[in-house]
């Protein structure tokens, strides 16, 4: 029994988001059922992004609804708001909405009150002021932005194929990627790992006329697997004829040529951008407190220093990692830690509602794994290394029992048993991002695709 009616908000419908309106709602099943409270999560997508699995959805090894969770289903017992919190006013217990609706309607923000506010609005990749990254830079965070890559790498390929300009082909063949943790590491292993597969079926492309290349700031790649993997990692690539380059930046990608901090310039129509990330936006268009990096001050508790009724977790948050030993020290921006710290807020809200002591977050880092294409990998885990194909299959293993909902394993573990014993899908669906294109031309219209082709060469 809660000791007043209580309506939260949930912000965000990714990993803590989505964990933390689940633990929810098997906690406060009663109190839901009597109309006591009321959950609302406010989220951009019906549903939940698997992000590790992103790299294995660009390379065709997982189709891209597998690597999502409907939210509708899961959270079969809270509102579910497809919009955005634009600002968060919480002296007031409001948040301002925008939703397709009101869109629509064009009657601007609602405001919405809530009791309990949950924010976890996640994180947005870090840009540089790069000439030229604005406009023509690939992002690596969404499943379009990887169903896209995949489409953009295949479509490099055909230009390649089919053209007779050896500056156009060799701009279509350079893939550059910036920044060398997993995001990049692992969607650069398994894009290069299946367009040297498709090569086979083109009669004039081989994989060495493919450059990847990679670029890292500092002296090491994937810090999240330990130095050692790390520089296993260098060496793998390496071996593999990527291009990888250290204590580089990129200094212009501005028309269709990077430039790197090296001296070098590579003419190319693909530059992905994967380095690191910063608190989203909308913490600061609220009224509660931030640290210098713009992440939201939380106790070990979960909730957001110097307030009530405000809690926040994953990479929104900078919750005090207690296992450290040292003050200061915050939980890293990971998939480990939200879902963990979901758990705990979920529980933590639940006994606030009834007068209950709160439980303290607390996790130690166990290490990670990071796949880099079909039967490739490195992990550092519960403090054992391993590479190859052992580091591979714990990737999977590892992944297939954390990715949620069971329906979500076994069309995952069946894509995985079936792409072992057919070929791997080369096939590229970039059409599919002009539906109308068809239909436009037969109108009599002008199809979007024969407009002047972007500079970024998607068309
Ligand atoms: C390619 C890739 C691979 C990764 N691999 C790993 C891995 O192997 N291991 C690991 O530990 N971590 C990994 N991560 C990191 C991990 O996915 C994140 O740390 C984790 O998703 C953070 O959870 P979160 O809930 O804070 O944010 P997210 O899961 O990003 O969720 C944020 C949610 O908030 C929503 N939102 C944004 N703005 C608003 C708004 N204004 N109003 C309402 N909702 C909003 C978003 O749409 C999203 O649904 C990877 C990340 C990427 C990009």
């Amino acid at each position: 029994m809660v000791k007043e009616r209580a309506h939260i908000l949930v912000v965000g419908g990714g990993y803590v988001g989505m964990y933390t309106a689940l633990r929810l709602q098997r906690k406060l099943r009663r109190e839901l059922q009597r109309g006591e409270v009321e959950i609302t999560v406010v989220t951009p997508d019906p549903y939940m992004t698997y992000q590790p699995f992103l790299p294995e959805a660009a390379a065709g090894s997982i189709s891209p609804r597998h690597v999502v969770v409907p939210l509708r289903r899961v959270l079969d017992r809270c509102r579910i708001v497809i919009g955005e919190a634009g600002s968060i006013d919480h002296g007031k217990r409001t948040a301002a909405l925008t939703t397709l609706a009101t869109e629509e309607e064009g009657t601007g923000a609602q405001r919405l009150s809530y009791d309990e506010l949950v924010l976890a609005p996640g994180s947005i990749s870090r840009t540089l002021p790069v000439p030229g990254l604005a406009e023509h830079g690939i992002g690596f965070k969404t499943v379009e932005e990887a169903i896209g890559l995949r489409n953009h790498v295949i479509e490099q390929m055909d230009i390649a194929s089919s053209t007779r300009d050896p500056a156009i082909r060799d701009a279509a063949l350079t893939f550059v990627f910036v920044g060398g943790g997993y995001a990049g590491v692992e969607a650069l292993g398994e894009l290069e790992d299946m367009a040297r597969y498709t090569a086979r079926y083109y009669h004039n492309i081989r994989p060495e006329d493919m450059k990847w290349i990679l670029v890292e700031a500092s002296d090491r790649i994937l810090p999240e697997v330990g130095e050692e993997m790390g520089r296993y990692t260098v060496t793998e690539l390496r071996r593999r004829n990527i291009d990888v380059r250290l204590g580089t930046r990129l200094e212009a990608c501005a028309d269709r040529v990077a430039v790197l901090s090296d001296g070098a310039r590579f003419p190319t129509r693909t530059v992905v951008w994967t380095a690191g990330v910063k608190p989203h936006p909308i913490l600061a268009a609220s009224d509660l407190p931030l640290n210098e990096r713009g992440r939201l001050l939380c106790t070990p508790e979960l909730t957001i220093e110097g307030t009530t009724h405000a809690w926040a977790a994953g990479d929104a948050a900078a919750v005090p990692d207690v296992t450290a030993g040292e003050p200061g020290k915050e939980c890293a921006p990971n998939a480990q830690h939200a879902l963990r710290q979901a758990k705990i807020l979920g529980d933590n809200i639940a006994h606030s509602l009834r007068d209950e002591p709160l439980e303290t977050y607390s996790h130690k880092y166990v290490g990670s794994v990071a796949s880099l294409g079909l039967h490739k990998g490195v992990a550092h885990v519960y403090g054992r290394k391993l590479k190859g194909y052992p580091a591979w299959f714990m990737h999977r293993v590892y992944h297939l029992s954390r990715v949620p909902t069971f329906n979500r394993k076994a069309r995952v573990l069946a894509e995985w048993i079936l792409s072992g014993l057919f070929k791997r899908e080369i096939v590229s669906l970039g059409s599919l991002e002009h539906p109308r294109a068809e239909f436009e031309l037969a109108a009599g219209g002008k199809p979007p695709h024969t407009a002047p082709k972007d500079p970024n060469g998607s068309s």
